[in-house]
């Protein structure tokens, strides 16, 4: 069974990309965002506390996403895409022991890269029809700033695992899915 981590700065592409994933694998795709503003969006108690967070760029604490993940992996028998998770180090380091509990390991770690420049173009496009209110020039200095100082390391930790598949993000969306699908087709 695969376990995949999508994993890139915001705007790198991980939404869109972890779609062809999860149809080519038959995987499940958890993306912590989503649920977070599904949170939001039912008006949940759990939703009005994360909202000022979010809205202002910056994680969320790991105890609310490492028990969403939890439940997840005790939930799925075909194998997870996970889509912004893990966060920081901490994050990856509970995954592996998450999975382990259940016999599973992550397969590997696909890392979108795409140059600052564009990720702020690419956001600023998306606002316009995604209605994400952290989709705006203020907050997206802050989820830079977060990814910079906190996810980015994460990268490390699944190359020192030898777990690492870095895919260009920039081009054509189909071409950087089928890059993205050999390269795991490869392991
Ligand atoms: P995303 O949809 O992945 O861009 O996530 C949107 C926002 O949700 C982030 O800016 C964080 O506030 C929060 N979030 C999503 N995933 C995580 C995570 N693994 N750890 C902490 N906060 C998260």
């Amino acid at each position: 069974m695969m376990n995949i981590v999508i994993f890139g700065a915001p705007g790198a592409g991980k939404g869109t990309q972890s779609d062809f994933i999860v149809e080519r694998f038959g995987l499940t795709h958890i993306s912590t965002g989503d649920l977070l503003r599904k949170e939001i969006a039912d008006h949940t108690a759990l939703g009005q506390r994360i909202k000022s967070i979010m809205d202002a760029g910056h994680l969320v604490s790991d105890d609310i996403v490492v028990e969403m993940i939890d439940k997840a992996i005790a939930a799925d028998t075909k194998g997870i895409l996970f889509d912004g998770f893990p966060r920081n180090v901490a994050q990856a380091e509970t995954l592996d022991k998450l999975l382990a509990k259940h016999g599973r390991s992550i397969t590997c770690m696909v890392q979108l890269e795409v140059p600052r420049e564009e990720l702020v173009r690419r956001i600023l496009e998306r606002a316009k029809i995604s209605g994400r209110t952290d989709d705006n020039e203020q907050t997206v200095k802050g989820r830079l700033e977060e990814y910079d100082n906190k996810t980015k390391p994460v990268a490390d930790y699944y190359a020192k695992q030898g777990k690492r598949l870095v895919i260009n993000g920039l081009g054509d969306i189909k071409e950087i899915a089928s890059n993205i699908i050999s390269q795991i087709e490869k392991l």
